[in-house]
């Protein structure tokens, strides 16, 4: 039995009535053919999921309403309302079509959160094109990886951000061109596209956008989404984060992740809401004077900034007029039930934890304002979503019990496919149920609990890191033989990542002189932060003589961390030797 305590729906300051009155009434009535009216459909079944986002409220008063309020990393602010959003997606549109991007064709973004993203994301999807993603701490390697497999065409992208093009650009047949967003004439040629378009009317299944996210082994993949997933990012985005007329909302996910996309661009503006974006980094005291300052009334954050809040004793809510907050949630790794009990002392509201991942395209698994929340519970499936846990056979098991976290296929934002990687999309599902590479249990009352990660999949401050791309980074430089890298524990980050180095002979005598050895970890951790990714180096590096393997030569990543945990070590019949 799941010792628990509970937040009752009771205590919740009900400041609007919520769209989701009934949890369980909705869930047994629900199905997604009857959803169908919440979003609009040209003629002959067709939808565009931009339009759905935008230009839907320009036949409605929402057309002057403020869409986006935008602060700048240094301060300054621009508001955009459902009106100039749309002109400006369109005017991008009319730009990309200018330079032969067609129907289908992959288009990059790599940008910090300016408003330029926003908007070219929505006329990349305007005219059919599929729009890829880059997190803007990406270096030369991932971008070259992802720019490759995805054959992108275009990439938009800044000055800065594109010193880290030089590098790769001649190993990228298929990319024709790079816009520059702040080169010299850049606004004037954008301003003088028209701001009306003729939007692509795209079949629900069309290909709408990717991310390209990672896994246990081998290069990330990319996640596809079609155009229809707009649906399923609607109605979670109503009945999840409970977006009504009036709110300001704010999502901090970058949408370089799947929430940044989901829930900043689509699912919430097809809500017609009024969004925060901002585009600095995190630091406590701005974080509380935007929500003071924008009157937000819902906050969709992540458990890393949450810890980091937490731990922040001389900068506290207190200090703040938080007072039009009225639904706060969390999402992208476990909520620590400490963290629920902190922003009910401080913000008078539960944070309500929910599960999703790229791959489903839309919230799966949440709490409720009109469900008692059960503490470190990431609650109940979504109306339309129905999930279990299963045995790794796809056998669904009994309450309390240990397993897979699955899904039953068919709700409209499950991926699509694996770009070109047909195997891989289909090795996510067993006996009809798609897993999701989680570890839960279901409770006697229907409450899904999480446990862990099925495989090697490191989760680092919220965000999705496979061993293997931090691996190959490591092995490049000239002093690592190979390298096997793990996630571990962390109080703040979730995970921090461990990499256990194997250096080649003539380092190992240099590293008896402790002096050396700790440069040299550093200059490692260094190298894949310059050549991976920003967020995706290893805090913590571990000189050691040789790897744990399996007979066919794999990585056994298990073994690292059991051992780096002082855990059991498990089943090592499959080792070499060890
Ligand atoms: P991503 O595809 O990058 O959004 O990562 C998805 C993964 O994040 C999931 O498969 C989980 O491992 C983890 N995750 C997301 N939300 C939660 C949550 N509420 N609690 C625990 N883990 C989560």
């Amino acid at each position: 039995m799941i010792q628990t305590d509970i937040f009752p729906k009771n205590n919740y300051p009900f400041r609007l009535p919520p769209h989701l009155k009934n949890y369980q009434e909705t869930y047994d009535n629900f199905n997604w053919q009857g959803a169908n009216n919440e979003i609009v459909f040209f003629d002959n079944g067709k939808l565009n999921a931009a339009y759905n986002a935008v230009d839907r409220h320009l036949n409605s008063p929402r057309k002057d309403k403020i869409a986006l309020i935008w602060q700048g990393a240094t301060g300054n602010r621009q508001t955009f309302t459902f009106n100039q959003l749309a002109a400006l997606s369109n005017q991008f549109a009319h730009l990309l079509k200018g330079k032969g991007v067609q129907k289908g064709d992959r288009v990059f973004i790599f940008l910090p959160r300016v408003p330029y993203l926003y908007a070219s994301f929505l006329g990349i999807l305007k005219i059919g094109s599929i729009a890829g993603l880059l997190f803007s701490a990406f270096q030369e390697n991932a971008l070259l990886d992802r720019l490759k497999d995805s054959g992108a065409k275009i990439l938009i992208t800044n000055s800065q951000l594109s010193q880290r093009m030089k590098n790769i650009r001649s190993q990228l047949p298929d990319l024709k061109e790079i816009i520059i967003i702040d080169s010299d004439n850049f606004d004037q040629e954008l301003a003088s596209q028209s701001g009306q378009l003729e939007i692509e009317k795209t079949d629900p299944s069309d290909y709408a956008f990717m991310l390209y996210t990672s896994g246990t082994t081998g290069k990330p993949k990319g996640v596809v989404h079609h155009h229809y997933a707009i649906l399923s990012e609607h109605v979670t985005a109503k009945y999840v984060l409970d977006i009504h007329e009036e709110d300001i909302y704010w999502c901090t996910a970058d949408p370089g992740w799947v929430t940044g996309i989901a829930y900043t661009i689509l699912g919430s503006w097809s809500c017609g809401v009024t969004s925060v974006i901002y585009e600095g980094r995190f630091d406590p005291a701005t974080w509380y004077q935007i929500l003071a300052d924008n009157h937000v009334s819902i906050w969709y954050t992540a458990p890393t900034a949450i810890r980091m809040l937490m731990g922040k004793e001389d900068v506290t809510p207190k200090q703040y007029d938080l007072s039009h907050l009225r639904h706060i949630l969390s999402v992208g790794e476990p909520l620590n039930p400490e963290a629920i009990r902190w922003s009910v002392k401080q913000l008078g509201l539960p944070f309500h934890d929910n599960w999703w991942q790229t791959e489903t395209g839309c919230i799966c698994i949440a709490n409720y304002p009109t469900m008692d929340i059960k503490i470190g519970s990431m609650g109940k499936p979504v109306p339309g979503i129905q999930a279990a846990i299963v045995d790794d056979q796809g056998q669904i098991l009994p309450p309390e019990r240990e397993g897979n976290i699955a899904l039953k296929p068919g709700w409209p934002s499950m991926m699509k496919t694996i770009w070109q990687n047909e195997e891989k999309y289909q090795s996510y599902f067993v006996n009809d149920w798609y897993l999701t590479g989680d570890h839960g249990l279901i409770d006697n009352q229907g409450y899904f609990w999480f446990i862990g990660r099925a495989d090697d999949v490191i989760k680092t401050s919220g965000e999705r890191v496979g061993p293997f791309e931090v691996e190959s980074a490591l092995v490049e430089h000239p002093a690592v033989i190979e390298a096997g890298v793990i996630g571990k524990p962390d109080p703040v980050r979730g995970e921090i990542i461990k990499a256990f180095v194997v250096l080649e002979q003539e380092y190992l005598e240099k590293i008896k002189d402790s002096t050396y050895s700790d440069q040299l970890k550093q200059e490692l951790s260094q190298y894949v932060k310059k050549h991976l990714a920003g967020h995706a180096y290893p805090r913590e590096i571990e000189f050691i003589d040789k790897l744990p393997k399996t007979r066919s030569g794999k990585i056994m990543r298990r073994i690292l961390k059991a051992k780096e945990l002082g855990q059991p070590i498990g089943d090592t019949s499959t080792l070499e030797e060890y």
